[in-house]
Parts: structure tokens; sequence; C-alpha cells
């Protein structure tokens, strides 16, 4: 295995701003592109 940090799910803000709905401002479950689990919002890589 190679040397990965296992804090890598840190609790930086910033790495998850963009899975934030604009449309509902819920959290979405993966990375976009994907759908807002709540209104169905597309979200697109910025
Ligand atoms: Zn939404």
């Amino acid at each position: 295995m190679t040397d990965v940090p296992a804090d890598d799910q840190g609790g930086d803000p910033a790495c998850w701003m963009h899975r934030v709905c604009g449309e509902c401002g819920r959290l979405a479950d993966e990375d976009p592109p994907t759908r807002c689990p709540s209104c169905g919002a597309q979200l697109e890589v910025d």
C-alpha cells in the first residue's frame, strides 16, 4: 500500500463546499457532477 494519510477526511470546510446545493443548501452525498438528493438540482464541477 502507498502512504496515504489516514486523516484525509479532515474538517476543512472548503473540501465539501462544492457539494453544497445552490438551490436548497443541502450537502450532496458525493462529489459533483451529481444531483442534489433533496431538490434534484444538478451540481456541476465549478
Ligand atoms: Zn438542493
